[in-house]
């Protein structure tokens, strides 16, 4: 049995702030790639990111359902006005946005993806430079590696576009599961059986939650991640989740 150290880390919104990224290759991908009558992207609209969208961003866990949103929030006719109706009921509005427009979610992935790709290509430092990086996670992987503790990113962003940008940063974690990896309670359960886990950071609590109550995994100390995208409700009964400040990452590497 092997005893090296592992600690595992989300990506968005534990390790960047990618929020303007998001609207960002969002917005390019239903203005280039979408094909949809409802909407016409005004060039303004690339400027700021509405505060609806800011505030609908902890409902997601797909990139592909980003897309969904921006194209909810631009269209010409019937836009979101209430964003609380619109998460209210949030998986099954996506669902019925979906049926409504004949999408289907795998090619809303692939579009973002594709909006990610033509900028890379085009001018990657310019991209690269829409995330903002919490400096003190990077720290604290670097810390974690001095230790002889290894990183291991579990994201549900595509594998490249979090690699880039951690190169970016000079982080080179053990290894990056993306969405193609499958769920993150696969890909924990399966580290289990050769890492020892010190810790799991992640901002969207029903994550954690499902690793808690999974038999294989339910022994990995989970941290939810105060500085990410959460709801107000997420910070309350967290069990034996731990709320995570920016500013306690450095006695937790000291274990
Ligand atoms: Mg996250």
């Amino acid at each position: 049995m092997s005893t090296q150290k592992i600690f595992l880390f989300d990506f968005d919104g534990v390790i960047v702030d990618g929020m303007y990224e998001y609207w960002h290759s969002s917005l390019l991908a239903c203005e280039k790639y979408l094909n949809s009558p409802y909407i016409s992207v005004d060039q303004k609209l690339y400027k700021r990111v509405p505060n609806t969208f800011k505030e609908i961003r902890p409902w997601v866990k797909y990139g592909w359902e980003m897309i969904l949103i921006v194209h909810e929030l631009i269209k010409t006719e019937n836009p979101i006005i209430n964003k609380d109706d619109f998460i209210n009921n949030y998986h099954q509005n996506c669902q019925k946005i979906l049926k409504d427009n004949s999408w289907i979610s795998e090619d809303l992935q692939k579009i973002l993806d594709k909006s990610r790709k033509y900028q890379i290509e085009k001018d990657f430092e310019t991209w690269v430079n829409l995330h903002n990086p919490f400096f003190e996670v990077i720290n604290c992987i670097e810390e974690l590696k001095k230790r002889e503790v290894k990183a291991g990113i579990i994201t549900t962003k595509g594998k490249i576009f979090a690699e880039k940008i951690l190169k970016q940063f000079n982080i080179y974690p053990e290894f990056i599961f993306g969405y193609e990896s499958g769920t993150k309670i696969k890909i924990a359960e399966k580290l289990t059986q050769n890492y020892e886990i010190l810790g799991f950071i992640e901002d969207r609590k029903k994550t954690l939650i499902d690793i808690k109550e999974n038999a294989e995994t339910s022994h990995i100390p989970c941290y939810l991640a105060d500085w990410g995208y959460l709801k107000e409700s997420d910070r309350y009964n967290l069990n034996e989740i731990k709320l995570l400040k920016l500013k306690n990452l450095e006695n937790l590497v000291a274990i």
